[in-house]
């Protein structure tokens, strides 16, 4: 399979190489350059199949024949080893829980997706790949974990200092071996801004070999597909209309559901339900694309006000029309979310975080009134990353999960920096010890 850029189509490279490379040479985001439907009698049949295979029979053609079909099983056998269950909370209203991964939230599936494919590719050379990650929270902890003890591969951790939560802290802090993490006086954009310095360093990047583990990666991003086939494997019905409500951020994931649809899942609709931060909701009202400065919310991890994805999204719906019939977004305010995360215990006795509740109130709001639909969105992260916003206003104590229990007493191990040229320095000096 081969990808060619989005800012200009004429280079093409192999799914290793946008891997590796993670950003085109231009600077634009990779695309895959065809997208073949899947089997109708396939989709019709979900359910027959594991979610292994339903997960080889999406990705294999994004794939090509890089990776063989019994490394690519191994490699999904290690990415999807848990459940993604579709929970019932209302008439027509369904969740679809993505948190029972190891650091309970969505993004590991793209995480350990990733970590697999680097490892694999690795096994041919003694080169190390240094995967340089600038975090807010949860990308950070999935990164660490997916590519714990992976061949060939060194992650550095990027986070700003006193602004994610202590559990958060902890993912990011524990891991020792090839993961290192560094505190930043800063802001999440400065770790970003680091970051972006790195790449472009000539002489860094002389001595290491630099991978961005960013959802822009097409390794990190694609495989979140899986999830919109596994909702429909459990709904089996298909004697209504279906809807996905998506919460977003950078819009990875609902840019995969779209490419799912691509593929011949059925989907009618897409919902990305937004925090304060409403970009997109405001450009599809208005067609004028203007981000505002980002704004700090309760769902942190969807505090991004110029999402990187989102020119994915108008690569697949090719004119505004096309995208208006099929892809409808709102925005909810912290007031509204956690309203629904009372309304919502209280209602049916069901926890949600505060990304999963943005998420549904963005589907009620669309379903209201239409009863020829069938609405699913998706839960995003365990509560308990949230519990500080969750327990005082539910008025109760979350367990603790036991993969969070076992961090909460390790060391936090990391290295303070303030600047970029701090890191670097630190960066090689690591380096030649290797
Ligand atoms: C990253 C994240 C999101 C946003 O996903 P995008 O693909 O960036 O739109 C939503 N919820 C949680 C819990 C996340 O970690």
């Amino acid at each position: 399979m081969f990808y060619r850029s989005l800012k200009s189509s004429s280079k093409l490279v192999n799914f290793e190489e946008a891997v590796k490379k993670g950003l085109a040479e231009d600077g634009g985001l990779f695309f895959p350059q065809k997208i073949k439907k899947l089997k109708k009698e396939f989709i019709e049949n979900l359910e027959k199949f594991s979610n292994i295979d339903i997960a080889y029979e999406v990705i294999k053609q994004f794939i090509g024949n890089e990776i063989n079909e019994n490394d690519l099983k191994n490699i999904l056998t290690k990415t999807i080893d848990y459940d993604f269950p579709l929970v019932d909370i209302e008439k027509n209203v369904k969740t679809l829980e993505l948190f029972h991964g190891p650091t309970l939230a969505f993004k590991d599936v793209g995480a350990r997706f990733m970590a697999n494919c680097l490892g694999h590719f690795n096994k041919k050379s003694n080169k190390l790949n240094t995967v340089l990650v600038a975090t807010s929270g949860d990308t950070g902890a999935a990164v660490a974990n997916g590519f714990l003890d992976v061949k060939g591969t060194n992650v550095v951790i990027l986070y700003p200092k006193n602004m994610v939560s202590e559990i958060q802290e902890k993912q990011l802090t524990t891991n020792k071996k090839n993961i290192t993490a560094f505190r930043v006086n800063g802001t999440f954009d400065d770790c970003q801004q680091m970051v972006k310095k790195a790449f472009t360093d000539k002489e860094l990047n002389n001595e290491l070999n630099l991978t961005s583990a960013n959802s822009i990666n097409v390794a990190r991003w694609l495989p979140q597909m899986f999830y919109y086939f596994f909702a429909i494997k459990h709904l089996k019905t298909f004697n209504k209309k279906i809807v996905f409500s998506v919460p977003s951020g950078n819009f990875g994931n609902i840019c995969a559901g779209a490419i799912a649809m691509k593929l011949g899942l059925p989907v009618d609709q897409f919902v990305a339900s937004t925090n304060s931060n409403d970009t997109i909701p405001r450009y599809l009202s208005s067609k004028n694309y203007k981000p505002k400065k980002t704004i700090p919310t309760i769902s942190n991890a969807m505090d991004v006000s110029n999402p990187s994805n989102f020119i994915r999204i108008e690569e697949i719906y090719q004119d505004f029309n096309e995208l208006k019939n099929n892809f409808s977004s709102y925005s909810f305010d912290d007031d509204k979310t956690i309203n629904a995360v009372k309304s919502v215990y209280k209602n049916s006795n069901y926890i949600l975080d505060p990304h999963g509740a943005v998420g549904y109130l963005g589907l009620k709001k669309f379903l209201a009134n239409k009863t020829d639909f069938i609405g699913i969105f998706l839960e995003t992260a365990h509560p308990i990353k949230f519990s500080n916003h969750i327990e005082n206003k539910l008025n109760l104590k979350l367990k603790i999960p036991n993969s969070i229990s076992k961090i909460l007493t390790k060391e936090k191990i990391f290295t303070d920096v303030s600047t970029y040229s701090d890191l670097k320095k630190i960066l090689i000096i690591n380096q030649k010890k290797n």
